[in-house]
């Protein structure tokens, strides 16, 4: 008799589908080496800050004892980073596990969860696995001039109802690289009833300079349910040591921490994040070799002919009006990653993360 243990998967584990990654990264870098451009996971071409690399290898000597299950100095610098207490910020093995968290400690199967259409792959994720139900709200169309395939702020306000438990909002949002501005989530916050969590990821808060676009966190004053996370994955360069937080009403935080592993962020990490906090002058230049290149690869894609959707991330989406699988395959030849988008509904559309000036030139270079 032959043994399958997905028959014995609970209700949550029996919906989801494994993360599909792809693309065997691996195996590319073994075949392209250092002229592999990688612009398939939002990385940040210059890397984190010099400062963070010595005080990972400076907290190496001390990697034999469990890190501080509190995180008390990383905490201390975020918070007054941010302008409040510390008891506001969570900490989470990269914000996804901050995210899932908190639809497993707020959410069950009597329960609802609401998020966009073509919003971040994890909220789906998060609903299920707490076993509540989704609620999809259909995304802005193609044809909106500033926001196309972007979250309907209206229509999730409208779509809260007495059993929902959290709105899940990404400003900007990944795939679509579009953003909502503050008077918009000013008036969803009006609407929706308090005893729903509106929670904002803001991941890619760190390379925004739309006017109008600040952060969620200055409406934390009225609004007890609203929840930000932010990430040291991306402006930080830190993607593969895995550090998030989240600012929260202090009662969030502690209901967090009931569910959270004592030791879910490693020593490592907290060392570098907190090193990659204090240097200000590093995360100035990423943002500025953004800017510049976003706006020098949105210009030169657009002049080849490719629709690149308004961006203030550090990715550009493709909207290609045709499957984007040949595409992409062609530039997997070619040493080009980039990332298909059939998993959030758009079959038609490529991810493309801004590199450096060489590896976007690799880009434009491999397009057909
Ligand atoms: C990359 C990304 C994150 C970061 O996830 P981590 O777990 O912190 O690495 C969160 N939200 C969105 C929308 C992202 O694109």
């Amino acid at each position: 008799m032959s043994f399958d243990a997905a028959r014995l998967a609970n209700a949550a584990a029996a919906t989801l589908r494994a993360y599909d990654p792809g693309h065997d990264l691996p195996a590319l870098r073994r075949r392209f080496g250092a002229t592999l451009a990688e612009l398939g996971s939002n990385e940040n071409p210059l890397g984190p800050s010099p400062l963070a690399l010595d005080a990972v290898r400076a907290a190496l000597a001390d990697a034999f004892r469990y890190p501080d299950p509190r995180g008390a100095a990383l905490k201390a610098a975020l918070a007054a980073r941010f302008g409040v207490d510390a008891a506001r910020i969570t900490l989470g093995n990269g914000s996804h596990e901050l995210l899932m968290l908190l639809a497993q400690c707020f959410a069950d199967a009597a329960h609802s969860v609401a998020f966009s259409q073509h919003g971040f792959a994890v909220f789906p994720i998060a609903a299920a696995a707490a076993g509540a139900e989704a609620i999809v709200v259909p995304a802005l169309p193609r044809t909106h001039p500033t926001a196309p395939y972007g979250h309907d702020l209206d229509a999730l306000a409208t779509a809260v109802r007495a059993d929902t438990r959290i709105v899940y909002l990404a400003n900007p949002n990944n795939p679509t690289g579009t953003w909502f501005d503050d008077a918009a989530l000013a008036e969803l916050l009006a609407r929706v009833p308090r005893d729903v969590l509106v929670v904002v990821d803001e991941a890619y808060h760190e390379y925004v300079d739309a006017p109008g676009l600040g952060t969620a966190l200055r409406f934390a004053e009225g609004h007890p349910n609203l929840i930000v996370t932010r990430t040291f994955s991306k402006a930080y360069g830190l993607a593969g040591l895995r550090v998030g937080c989240m600012i929260s009403h202090p009662t969030v935080a502690a209901v967090l921490e009931r569910l959270r592993e004592s030791f879910n962020v490693n020593s490592l990490a907290l060392a570098a994040a907190e090193a990659a906090l204090g240097d200000r002058a590093h995360l100035e230049r990423v943002r500025a070799s953004n800017r510049d290149e976003r706006a020098w690869l949105g210009a030169e894609l657009r002049a080849r002919g490719y629709a690149a959707l308004p961006s203030q991330t550090n990715f550009l989406l493709l909207d290609l009006d045709r499957a984007a699988a040949p595409l992409e395959r062609h530039l997997f030849a070619h040493g080009v990653v980039v990332r298909p988008m059939d998993g959030y509904g758009l079959p038609h559309t490529l991810r493309v993360s801004v590199g450096s000036r060489g590896e976007n030139r690799r880009l434009l270079e491999a397009l057909p």
